[in-house]
């Protein structure tokens, strides 16, 4: 894979993690919000025939909640890994055109390595 390439794929798959990650925070809040209405349901109707239906809401949010932290926090990790992968690969060393050596942070008009001078009109 060239390197062009490799960042286009790496850009692609930071995307993707990150809209992985906002889907995992939205499913957490819709779980809170299921918790919530459950709770405040079983509050306003507290008899027996809505009460499974408010478990069944209730144990729907904390799953939905417990998944949505989960998964937000994975691909939250995966987004981090990615973007320093990219960051490692977008940031260009110096090499010297005629020993192809990387090059020491500095203004050089030669190569410190094999003499060459770096200016580029010549
Ligand atoms: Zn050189």
């Amino acid at each position: 894979m060239s390197e062009d390439a490799k960042l286009a794929y790496l850009q692609e798959k930071i995307r993707e993690a990150k809209r992985n990650e906002r889907t995992g925070l939205i499913t957490m809040f819709l779980g809170g919000l299921s918790i919530v209405l459950g709770i405040s349901f079983n509050i306003i109707w507290n008899n027996s025939f809505t009460f499974f239906g408010v478990v069944s809401l209730i144990i729907l949010g904390v799953f939905m909640f417990i998944l949505g932290i989960y998964a937000s926090g994975h691909y939250n990790g995966q987004y981090r890994d990615l973007m320093g992968e990219f960051e490692k690969l977008a940031i260009k060393v110096p090499i010297c055109s005629n020993c192809k050596k990387e090059l020491p942070k500095g203004n050089f008009e030669f190569c410190p390595f094999c003499g060459k001078s770096l200016k580029s009109n010549e």
